[in-house]
């Protein structure tokens, strides 16, 4: 019997789902993948080479012998070059859903992310994860709050960062990529029907997180290591 466990993180933009699969993950001892930075690294490697993003077929050359690295650390490499903060810059934010709406982008990088979670547990995030990537994970969460909280909690995260942005940029880049994710023809963002609605509104991140860990335990036994 396979005894690893899968624990699926799907939402809309910003809505906590990093900061609560990460804490989840070290407190479970499980691998945290972070799938929308892979979306974001391909969409920095369109810009780099000077292609338009909004072109399918231009987009989809970048992807011949791309490699994406999502480091133990946090840190993101592609094709060997540390892009952990680039891809969280605006031009980044503002172009990844129309790579992520592209069919042969999304195949390729959703053969990578099952082969990452093959033979270990892991917490994975993003927006097709309990309905198209890891079907059959164990828990699948579906985590939202309201767009307004959303925007601010990505304000100021971007602040923190040094990214420099205004908050109406911030809310509009939210509301535009909903709008993008959820509406694509292949993998669009959706609840999987077999999820537990996690509304982090007006939740602090140690209560959400204890709530995720809670349906795990409820449906794996899987606790808290640390
Ligand atoms: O999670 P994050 O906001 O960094 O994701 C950036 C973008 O990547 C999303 O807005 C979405 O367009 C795309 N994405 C996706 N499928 C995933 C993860 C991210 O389409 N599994």
């Amino acid at each position: 019997m396979d005894k690893n466990i899968a624990i699926a993180i799907d939402g809309p933009a910003a809505a906590g789902k990093s900061t609560v699969a990460k804490r989840v993950a070290k407190a479970l001892g499980f691998t945290y993948i972070d799938t929308g930075a892979m979306y974001r690294a391909v969409t920095n490697a369109v810009i780099k080479r000077g292609l338009n993003p909004q072109d399918e077929g231009q987009s989809e050359m970048v992807m011949q012998g791309l490699s994406i690295d999502l480091l133990p650390d946090g840190r993101v490499i592609c094709n060997g070059e540390d892009v952990t903060q680039v891809i969280r810059e605006p031009l980044v934010s503002g172009n990844v859903s129309y790579i992520a709406s592209y069919k042969n982008i999304r195949l390729a990088l959703v053969e990578m992310q099952r082969k990452m979670a093959e033979s270990k547990s892991v917490v994975m995030d993003g927006r097709d994860i309990g309905t198209y990537v890891l079907p059959n994970a164990q828990v699948k969460i579906y985590q939202i709050a309201s767009v307004e909280t959303r925007a601010v909690r990505r304000y100021e995260e971007n602040l923190s960062k040094g990214i420099p942005t205004s908050y109406k940029d911030v809310e509009d880049d939210v509301r535009k990529r909903d709008y993008i994710d959820s509406h694509r023809d292949f993998a669009p963002l959706k609840p999987a029907m077999d999820s537990v609605l996690l509304d982090t509104s007006y939740m602090s991140i140690d209560e959400a997180v204890d709530a995720v860990l809670k349906v795990v335990k409820d449906k794996t036994g899987a606790e808290r290591i640390c």
